[in-house]
């Protein structure tokens, strides 16, 4: 089954956003735990919630995606930005078990000046700070395009992170299509041999997502702008085999590019039509 969605704003309540995922052809999709600049989620509604997850039965929606707000930095030299977000992932956990079994992603973060690999600890030590036996939801992290201090401009940055998580089993990848290609990984010439790399470095039983945007820029220009599909440096032909492809077409996929519903709803369309049933 071809599990295609969308960005969508929870702005309105969950039962609002799986109307309006119904509206433009989508049967899984992502929203934003809260403002993407940070800042208190609202209370939950479990009324709305229990409204919400009734239509996403009938409608037979699954991978319900969360994305954390873009502001969080689990490794931020700071002391307090960093116990911030760490608070703001125990609470985002928290409300992710209202939607059982989901994914939760987010940007591993900026490392300033402090250099990888202080990042990267810092990191591992809130996963493993914030992960617990009990939760369902499954922690993705997203491979970035390596703008500035970026962590996760690699897939050996993203693997060491996950071998130094103590609940590994709770962590997995989402991948950026248009954040590879930014970082140097050559998903239009050669989608085979990043594919296989992803898999001997991290390993293909983590992928569990794609973020699937075209990019506004060139290879390898570490910008991380998102261009609307077909309209980018990746092409048409590049997203017809990244959503065919045999290693991936199982996986539920997320557009990100820069549109609002209607734009969506035509982008659902025209990806339903390339994507060739097994
Ligand atoms: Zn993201």
């Amino acid at each position: 089954m071809f599990r295609i969605g969308c960005h969508l704003s929870v702005s309105k309540g969950y039962k609002a956003m799986a109307e309006d995922a119904l509206l433009v052809g989508a049967n899984t999709f992502q929203f934003f735990t809260r403002n993407p600049r940070g800042g208190s989620a609202k209370a939950i509604d479990e009324k709305d919630i229990e409204a919400f997850l009734a239509i996403a039965g009938e409608n037979d929606f699954a991978f319900f995606l969360a994305h954390a707000p873009y502001t969080m930095n689990i490794c931020a030299a700071d002391a307090h930005i960093r116990k911030f977000a760490h608070d703001m992932m125990i609470d985002d956990l928290q409300r992710m078990e209202y939607l059982p079994g989901s994914l939760y992603n987010f940007h591993p973060g900026s490392h300033v000046n402090q250099g990888v690999e202080t990042g990267i600890r810092f990191i591992i030590d809130t996963l493993n700070d914030v992960l617990k036996p009990e939760q369902t939801t499954t922690v993705l992290l997203e491979t970035m395009a390596g703008k500035g201090s970026e962590i996760g401009r690699s897939f050996e940055e993203l693997r060491t992170i996950i071998d130094g998580v103590t609940l590994s089993e709770k962590m997995g990848v989402c991948l950026d299509t248009c954040h590879i290609y930014d970082a140097g990984y050559n998903i239009v010439n050669d989608l085979d041999g990043v594919i296989a790399e992803f898999d001997r470095v991290i390993g293909l039983e983590r992928l569990k997502a794609i973020h699937l945007n075209d990019s506004k820029n060139p290879y390898e220009s570490h910008k991380d702008r998102h261009e609307t599909i077909g309209n980018g440096s990746l092409g048409l032909e590049t997203v017809t085999r990244v959503i065919n492809h045999p290693k991936l077409r199982h996986l539920p996929f997320y557009l990100e590019t820069p549109n609002e519903l209607p734009g969506y709803a035509e982008e659902i369309k025209l990806l339903k039509k390339l994507y060739v049933p097994a």
